[in-house]
């Protein structure tokens, strides 16, 4: 489906009501705006790997293909600039443009008898206050199980790595991973890539962008923030280089 460019002033509206929000509840906002044609009530029960395909295609509708990422190497803390390409991404997680990316029902599968779901952001953020890892991988396993058997605490946690698999396979967008390798001390390492971070910490750099240009203008000739955004970008960047920045 075709996706609209954000304008300033819509811009401006996302981060502002995306600001004091949990990056979870960031992700869902800029899925909202690639998707209005969509009850946005369901969102939060959506695939992770749906939410992140459709955020790699509004990164590339808003800021192009190429994002230059700088990522700390795990063992030495040598920052790396890594080229990343959105459609690259996405041919990586098995992007199907045929296929429709809305998918209501979770993907479900089985693991030792037992029926589960790929996550959603409402499981994500059920377990985003667990400092453990382990322990939230658990929890997350339990909350996608949908035959709830009692007193398995043990039980999931030594079929995690096989649910885990099963979830990458039906949805591997969900978590996209990076294999890394440190050119300093030569550390390998798979890193996690996450473009709903990304794609909100590109907006709030445009939007705190676009706040310092209206309120130079808006200081140096009282022109409002509509009057401001009205202007074509070259007279724009043209008073702005006559009040000096
Ligand atoms: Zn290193």
């Amino acid at each position: 489906m075709h996706m609209q460019v954000p304008g300033e002033a819509e811009i401006l509206s996302l981060w502002e009501r995306g600001l004091a929000r949990h990056p979870i509840d960031r992700a869902l906002l800029l899925y909202a705006w690639a998707r209005p044609d969509l009850p946005s009530s369901s969102f939060p029960d959506l695939p992770l790997g749906t939410i992140n395909r459709a955020l790699l295609r509004l990164r590339e509708t808003c800021f192009g293909p190429r994002i230059i990422a700088c990522i700390d190497c795990k063992h030495c803390s040598t920052r790396m600039e890594v080229a990343l390409d959105t459609g690259q991404l996405l041919a990586a997680t098995n992007e199907d443009e045929t296929s429709s990316d809305f998918k209501v029902s979770p993907a479900e599968f089985e693991v030792s008898n037992l029926r589960f779901r790929v996550p959603c952001s409402r499981d994500l953020a059920a377990v985003s206050g667990e400092r453990d890892i382990n322990a939230a991988a658990v929890k997350l396993l339990e909350r996608c199980c949908l035959d709830r058997p009692e007193k398995m605490d043990e039980g999931f946690a030594n079929m995690l790595s096989e649910v885990e698999a099963a979830m990458e396979d039906l949805d591997p967008a969900a978590e996209i991973n990076l294999s890394l390798s440190c050119e300093d001390c030569g550390h390998s390492w798979l890193a996690d890539f996450n473009i709903g971070t990304l794609l909100w910490d590109e907006i709030d750099v445009r939007a705190r962008a676009l706040l310092a240009e209206v309120h130079s203008l808006a200081q140096a000739y009282g022109w409002t923030e509509p009057e401001i955004f009205a202007l074509s970008p070259q007279r724009r960047a043209a008073y702005l280089d006559m009040v000096g920045v």
